[in-house]
């Protein structure tokens, strides 16, 4: 006889308050760090997010500030890292200064569980000879704003063919700050191969032309309501 009585496998997916990191491929020292963290769930843009891109998917994402987005694509790049091999493998691009920082400091904590992942900010406003010094003695991820991604690619001071993981952080910012043309011309500088995390408060036309000419296949996931 059939059981109709339903089973937890037949009930609807766990409410996402509930979303534990724990459901996530992630390596146990990832996730220790994580709980030293004291991140104990995952929030909203988390939980969409990165069952899809730790699957290695493109994304793009839409979700407010304040909503987790550094960690749901920190996490990702980490996760494609390998800490042994001492070339940029994953970069991302802030709007700001200001941005980089906080978003490097944020990678740089959530980068905790390995002993050696070294993580680069380069941003205008310093001068570029110690930045190429560092990039020199070996880095593994780059946060930056494009103007000074453009001047250390223009002179070979940073090479990204070692490339997995491109993400461009607060794209529309980026955009409504006159920066297309230089994230189309870092973008085309990257291995064709990579995966590629837009994430953007809003969806300006600009943003479907990047991401049409830059990513694959993306999976999208926007949460309008979200907190
Ligand atoms: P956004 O980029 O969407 O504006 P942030 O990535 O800057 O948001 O995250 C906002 C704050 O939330 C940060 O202080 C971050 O450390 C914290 N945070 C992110 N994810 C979690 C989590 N799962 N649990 C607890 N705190 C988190
Ligand atoms: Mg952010």
């Amino acid at each position: 006889m059939n059981n109709i009585i339903p089973t937890p496998d037949s009930l609807p997916d766990a409410n996402p308050a509930q979303a534990d990191f724990n459901q996530l491929p992630l390596s146990p020292a990832m996730l220790s760090n994580l709980q030293q963290l004291e991140y104990l769930t995952m929030t909203p843009i988390q939980a969409a997010s990165l069952p899809i891109t730790l699957a290695g998917h493109d994304l793009i994402a839409q979700a407010k500030t304040g909503s987790g987005k550094t960690a749901a694509y920190a996490l990702t790049l980490l996760n494609n890292l390998n800490p042994r091999h001492f070339a940029v493998q994953a970069l991302v691009l802030c709007p700001t200064r200001e941005l980089a920082e906080q978003v490097t400091q944020e990678i740089r904590r959530l980068a905790r569980f390995a002993d050696n992942i070294k993580i680069l900010a380069l941003c205008g406003g310093t001068p570029l000879r110690p930045q190429a010094a560092s990039l020199d003695h070996g880095v593994h991820v780059v946060v930056g704003t494009p103007g000074r991604l453009m001047d250390h690619l223009s002179r070979h001071t940073l090479q990204l063919d070692a490339l997995h993981t491109l993400v461009l952080d607060e794209a529309d910012r980026m955009l409504d700050m006159g920066f297309y043309d230089d994230i189309a011309s870092v973008a085309r500088q990257c291995p064709t191969g990579r995966q590629t995390l837009l994430f953007s408060a809003t969806y300006p036309s600009g943003i479907a032309r990047l991401a049409q000419q830059f990513l694959r296949n993306p999976q999208e996931v926007k949460l309008l309501e979200q907190h």
